[in-house]
């Protein structure tokens, strides 16, 4: 490991917020009234099924308002305070923990649970409240049109511009809770690892993907990762 970076890039996912008692959703044949999650979460559940996906959405917005940050959100935080070179974090999770925990920088790929839109206006607000399909848009007051601002199956991911942006940039990429497969996240170790960063996965279990890391640590994401940010704390002060 080098002594100091300029541009860590931290990708977190599922395995991050099921030590706060999260559950893991997406993928795995998980069920939700009977339906697969892929086709409930799916674009075209917005006009075949609105009510079952909204309801769906609902109750992992009551979930993830009641779930508190993990000591590995708050070893990141404690990081970005601290750190002298940018430590940046990319998220698959849709619960806004990072956010609880003081961390800043953050993308959420998929969107945040707590944000609502409007099909029509492009309206974006938050919200903890459930939403129906006769739940107004504030900006433009129609109804029917209301959706959870969260990326569904078959829809292009958020900040793509900014992530390309921080994956060129990155000379050490952390994917930390992801197993590494879900597209584009996939590919993101790829993409860091040929623009010459170096790489590591902090998992429960190896990665997917592993063989495009420098280095794996298996282990709770609670242990692992406050070890590898005082490592890394560690590392550069030294080299002051
Ligand atoms: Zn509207």
């Amino acid at each position: 490991m080098a002594k100091i970076y300029h541009h860590i890039v931290f990708l977190t996912g599922a395995g991050f917020s099921a030590e706060s008692g999260l559950a893991t959703f997406r993928g795995n044949g998980g069920l939700w009234n009977g339906c697969k999650i892929e086709d409930i979460a799916s674009h075209a559940a917005l006009d075949d099924n609105r009510d079952n996906l909204l309801d769906f959405y609902n109750r992992l917005r009551r979930e993830m308002a009641g779930a508190n940050p993990n000591t590995a959100h708050i070893a990141l935080t404690e990081l970005q305070k601290s750190y002298p070179g940018e430590v940046s974090i990319i998220t698959q999770n849709l619960d806004t923990l990072h956010e609880r925990a003081q961390s800043g920088d953050i993308f959420h790929i998929h969107g945040q649970i707590n944000q609502v839109r409007c099909q029509d206006c492009d309206t974006v607000w938050e919200t903890w409240e459930d939403i129906a399909a006769d739940t107004p848009c504030p900006a433009c007051g129609r109804t029917g049109v209301v959706r959870p601002n969260i990326v569904l199956f078959n829809e292009p991911v958020f900040c793509e511009r900014q992530i390309k942006q921080l994956l060129r940039n990155a000379d050490l990429f952390i994917a930390a809770g992801t197993s590494g497969e879900i597209p584009p996240a996939s590919v993101f170790v790829q993409e860091a690892k040929l623009n010459g960063a170096e790489t590591v996965a902090l998992n429960l279990t190896p990665p997917q993907n592993y063989r495009y890391f420098d280095t794996v640590i298996l282990g709770k994401i609670s242990q692992t990762l406050p070890a590898f940010t005082a490592k890394l704390r560690t590392l550069a002060s030294e080299k002051r």
